[in-house]
């Protein structure tokens, strides 16, 4: 953890350390913290995946918004990790060779890229802030945000472009630098930790960039959004040689992400109903049709895509569908 030091603290470092301007965790005065970490991560901090014991390790979101998202896939993909004391920042798999390590999102792509961990579960644009040279085995459909440009209600910028020479507050530097020169607007990053959106009402910028997922918060702070410059979720990334554990891990995550995207639907139909029942259900099979005892009646079995289902029911019902039953599907493959 990097903190600042306060003002009483600062006082304590001894001369020699005073010009690191900062103190371990429990403000001892003459221990510095480390520097900011640069490049890859020492050797020696490579044991996990070294231990050699054919585990697969996965960096997951030790808090935060994709935290609980995270450990409830692992849970539906059926490693079945356990649960972890309060404090464990490790724990394994009951169901899978698999090691679960809790860090912070931000960590995650550097610890992927630098062999630390095997595979991680973090956000894209974390992703690209860090610049990690990992690669994205599969989107995770969670942690779904916009990284939105913003002004003051009473500024008259109205795009994106309007920003060219405004002073533009962000926890994205990197992102937003590369984003906004894709599109050759030239503006003076104003790099902050936190807050973002008090930074035009402090006077310290003229703009923000900042995740966005309801807009309340910019709303609230009496910001207008200009658009949207990237569109993140949450994603599960290996280093760019991934081996065949993480590729078998992507596998299995990915039969739970498109399962929750589809719905089992059932329905009593009679023959003369089946052909207009076709047209109606999309989807690249065509239903599985029952015959039933009684004559002429079918059962039919269709998946079908979970956003749709709202406007199907209706249309299924008017060409002849009864007892329609919608249950959940639990995994998909192939
Ligand atoms: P957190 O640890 O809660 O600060 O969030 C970390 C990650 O959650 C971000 O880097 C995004 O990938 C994702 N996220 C999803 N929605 C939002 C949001 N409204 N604001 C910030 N982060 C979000």
């Amino acid at each position: 953890m990097e903190r600042r030091t306060t003002a009483g603290a600062r006082a304590a470092v001894s001369r020699g350390l005073a010009t690191y301007r900062r103190v371990d965790y429990n403000r001892h005065p003459r221990r510095t913290l480390a520097q900011t970490r640069r490049g890859g991560i020492p050797i020696s901090a490579r044991t996990l995946t070294e231990a050699g014991d054919g585990r697969l390790t996965i960096a997951i979101p030790a808090k935060g918004r994709l935290r609980e998202p995270s450990s409830h896939l692992l849970e539906v993909a059926g490693l079945a990790p356990e649960q972890p004391g309060e404090r464990a920042l490790a724990f394994p798999c009951r169901n899978a060779p698999v090691d679960v390590l809790l860090v912070r999102a931000a960590d995650i792509p550097e610890y992927v890229q630098d062999g630390v961990v095997d595979c991680g579960i973090t956000g894209a644009d974390l992703v690209r802030e860090r610049g990690a040279r990992v690669r994205q085995l599969l989107q995770l459909d969670f942690g779904g945000c916009t990284l939105q440009a913003a002004v003051p209600q009473e500024n008259e910028a109205t795009a994106v472009e309007d920003l060219a020479g405004m002073r533009v507050a962000t926890v994205f530097p990197r992102l937003t630098a590369e984003l906004l020169a894709e599109r050759d607007v030239e503006v003076e990053l104003v790099d902050v930790t936190g807050s973002v959106e008090v930074a035009p009402r402090l006077g310290l910028a003229d703009a923000i960039v900042d995740l966005v997922s309801s807009g309340n918060t910019m709303r609230t702070n009496g910001l207008r959004s200009l658009g949207v410059l990237f569109s993140s979720e949450a994603v599960l990334i290996s280093r760019e040689d991934p081996d065949e554990d993480a590729e078998q891990l992507g596998r299995v995550f990915k039969s739970v992400v498109d399962a929750r995207a589809a719905r089992y639907l059932m329905m009593n139909a009679p023959a003369e109903a089946l052909p207009a029942i076709s047209n109606i259900v999309p989807g690249r099979r065509s239903p599985t049709v029952i015959p039933l005892s009684e004559d002429g009646m079918n059962a039919v079995h269709v998946l079908v895509p979970a956003a749709e289902v709202w406007q199907l029911l209706p249309k299924l019902e008017e060409a002849g569908a009864s007892s329609i039953l919608l249950v959940p599907v639990e995994r998909m493959l192939g």
